[in-house]
């Protein structure tokens, strides 16, 4: 079995109004099954959802919570404009967003925006990725799907991976159950988490920095599904998630 990552050369740096299928329908030869993995950065950057802080008005929550943490006010209350629900207040602020992705300060990012600008993760990055990932298959006549990555830290562990934030025609979970194991066993609970497997390897190529490589080729998985797919389908619901309970709990004391 072979599996190839390949970077997309010679994408511009995004502005606002930018069609990203256009340029990457430009620059590479896409193949039936192809997975392109996008950086949300440039995504966002399509639409616009650059800001200035000094164009934020704090309010009061803003203002006591940045206290707490030594941030800015305004750098507080837009993260609070991007939340649904705040987990964890201090050190740091651990929310849902609004499009129910659970991460520090809603994925607000000054990296790779330039001008003092801040950046907003995209409100629907399944939308964005369906748009894109029509178009592509349009232009090209083959089956295509779209991953929208976002970097993130994680629970337990220091160091952050990248991560699927929005889908187009791949399933966040392969299932194995109902499958045997190597001894004729049959696994019961296994399912795996192929978007993020694939948005973390595909960071290798990416990076953080200025590599300049938002958009990565995936090629010779077989993940292709012609049904409509969300991220949606890898969030617990809340009276199922332990971790989202604890913290609840401990946020009331
Ligand atoms: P995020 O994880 O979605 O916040 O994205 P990063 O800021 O980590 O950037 C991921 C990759 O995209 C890096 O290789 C950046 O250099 C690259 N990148 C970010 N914005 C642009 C852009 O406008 N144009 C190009 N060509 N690369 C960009
Ligand atoms: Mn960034
Ligand atoms: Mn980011
Ligand atoms: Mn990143």
């Amino acid at each position: 079995m072979e599996l190839t990552f390949k970077a997309v050369d010679n994408i511009p740096l995004i502005q606002k109004g930018d069609d990203l299928a256009d340029l990457i329908f430009k620059e590479a030869d896409l193949y039936d099954n192809d997975i392109v993995v996008i950086a949300s950065t440039i995504v966002s950057k399509s639409l616009g959802l650059t800001f200035y802080l000094s164009d934020i008005v704090p309010g009061k929550e803003a203002k006591r919570i940045a206290r707490l943490n030594q941030k800015e006010p305004e750098f507080v209350q837009a993260v609070l404009d991007e939340s649904l629900e705040v987990f964890v207040e201090t050190p740091f602020m651990l929310v849902r967003n609004k499009n129910r992705h659970i991460c520090i300060n809603a994925g607000i990012d000054g990296s790779n925006v330039g001008g003092g600008r801040l950046l907003k993760l995209p409100n629907n990055p399944d939308g964005c990725a369906t748009a894109i990932g029509e178009k592509l298959e349009k232009l090209t006549g083959k089956k295509i799907s779209v991953i929208i990555t976002d970097t993130n830290g994680r629970a337990f562990k220091e160091g952050q991976t990248n991560v699927a934030i929005g889908l187009y025609k791949i399933k966040a979970l392969r299932t194995w159950i109902g499958e045997k194991d190597l001894f004729g066993y049959v696994l019961e609970i296994s399912e795996e988490a192929v978007v993020d497997e694939i948005a973390g390897a595909a960071n290798l190529i990416m990076g953080e920095g200025a590599n300049g490589y938002p958009v990565v080729i995936v090629r010779g998985l077989d993940l292709y599904t012609p049904e409509k797919t969300s991220i949606m389908e890898f969030y617990r619901k809340k009276e199922d998630d332990v971790i989202v309970k604890g913290l609840l709990e401990i946020k009331k004391q």
